[in-house]
């Protein structure tokens, strides 16, 4: 991991939040190739999940709710981790994490040589409040969502009225969301900001036509991750046994990868059941129910819930590129993006500073269809190793033959190996290798 989140920081990727106020533990910023890197995998679940399907329509609500949506879905009395406070370190650690001591089997104080004594465990809400309005005394206290889905159950009256679909179809929305996690760790894994791209679909509440739906998604969230070239032999589906299961949930299935610290979850797949628009149905007294015009039906849909976390994604997408590697005897640290999700799809250098301008008026003509950069400064070797490390996978270098025989030569990331191209040619070439 360390490799990794020194590259990250190195080459722009992902910086500690407010690192230059001693940073602030569990937020992150993103720099240039992150923010690139996190556009397209927001791109690819939205296509494939939205644009590409007919029977899944986007929303984008707000981050503040209001606060009943809380205590409709059970966040407000139960969202919580049980939590112990030592008495001598004063620090706070979650009561599941501890080791026992063999001694007298109670938890240990997992501060290094403190063994202090700790209290009884507390449950700790995980939601951030804040206060909407002028003045605390005029204003009402609100949550900042740790989950984007209860929106979309709040809306489901709206965008059904207005989408013209119809049962069975899905809702989905990418968006922050914030949880006041008491230890965050294994760098961007699990955070206090976040965001999820997360898809609610409703179906009859038939206990058939739920196991079929859930059966469909678990199938295809699982080969999402294979689509957007995660090696295959690191994703496992992980179910749910009885007793792990939300009283109100018939099934649940993780997806996870082997990180470097270990196999860890991406994403949930659940069958919800009805729960969570009954819910919203006591709470606001609205009719959140579905008349099935076909068979004169009416009644409350039950839901199959996919949440992905993106940024649990970016990392695994991260994790997966990272490799060290031995060119022309010199040790290379590269990353392996599939050429749909790397940062920048073509490097443009002009073998001398001479050829500058010829060579950027490719970059211009190019910028238009792809993410391009032009690199002009060091040695030709410092260029190429500067792209493998921000997973570049061509560069395209102008020289002094480009200028009689109008080509480049495109060199591959991942085998080194060089084309000569023509310069007409290069966008259909790298339409060809998958970057578009
Ligand atoms: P965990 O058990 O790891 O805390 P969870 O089961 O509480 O996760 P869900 O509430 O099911 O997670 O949220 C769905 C997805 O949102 C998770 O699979 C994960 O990808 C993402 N997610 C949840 N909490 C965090 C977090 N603190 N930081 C980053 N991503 C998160």
């Amino acid at each position: 991991m360390e490799s990794i989140v020194s590259l990250c920081k190195r080459r722009g990727f992902i910086f500690q939040g407010s690192e230059i106020y001693g940073g602030i533990n569990g937020f992150w910023d993103f720099g240039p190739m992150g923010v690139e890197l996190r556009q397209n995998v927001k791109k690819f679940w939205w296509q494939h999940m939205v644009a590409m399907r007919d029977d899944v329509v986007g929303v984008d609500t707000a981050i503040i709710a209001h606060p009943e949506t809380w205590r409709a879905s059970g966040h407000i009395d139960s969202f919580s981790d049980p939590m112990v406070d030592c008495r001598i370190c004063k620090g706070r650690f979650r009561a599941d994490q501890l080791d026992i001591s063999p001694d007298n089997n109670k938890p240990v104080c997992p501060t290094p040589h403190c063994k202090g004594d700790l209290t009884e465990a507390r449950a700790f809400n995980l939601m951030f409040r804040t206060f909407v309005g002028a003045s605390e005394e005029s204003g009402f206290e609100a949550y900042l969502r740790p989950e984007t889905c209860q929106s979309i159950f709040t809306q489901f009256k709206n965008v059904i009225t207005t989408s013209r679909q119809k049962i069975p179809f899905g809702i989905a929305q990418i968006g922050k969301s914030f949880r006041n996690e008491i230890t965050p760790r294994n760098f961007i894994f699990r955070s206090r900001e976040f965001e999820q791209m997360e898809m609610e679909f409703f179906v009859k509440p038939e206990a058939d036509i739920q196991e079929e739906w859930y059966n469909y998604w678990k199938e295809r969230r699982y080969q999402w991750y294979k689509d957007l070239g995660i090696k295959p032999e690191k994703l496992h589906l992980r179910d749910h046994a009885k007793d792990e299961l939300a009283h109100y949930a018939k099934a649940c299935v993780d997806v996870e990868y082997d990180f470097p610290f270990g196999r860890s979850e991406l994403e949930g797949i659940a069958n919800r059941g009805s729960f969570d628009l009954e819910q919203h149905i006591k709470f606001s007294k609205k009719d959140l129910t579905y008349f099935d015009q076909g068979t004169n039906e009416k009644y409350t849909p039950a839901v199959i819930e996919t949440s992905a976390g993106c940024d649990r994604t970016l990392l695994t997408v991260i994790c997966d590129a990272y490799d060290e590697d031995i060119i022309a005897g010199e040790k290379r640290v590269v990353m392996r993006f599939a050429p749909h999700l790397a940062p920048i799809k073509l490097g443009i250098l002009p073998l001398s500073k001479k050829l500058g301008e010829q060579a950027q008026q490719i970059e211009k003509d190019l910028r238009r269809f792809i993410r391009t950069e032009y690199d002009d400064a060091g040695s030709i070797g410092k260029r190429y190793r500067r792209h493998d490390e921000i997973g570049t996978p061509f560069c395209a270098t102008y020289d002094f033959d480009s200028e009689t025989d109008q080509k480049v030569t495109i060199r591959h990331r991942d085998s080194t190996q060089q084309d000569r191209v023509a310069i007409t040619a290069i966008r259909v070439y790298l339409e060809d290798k998958g970057v578009f």
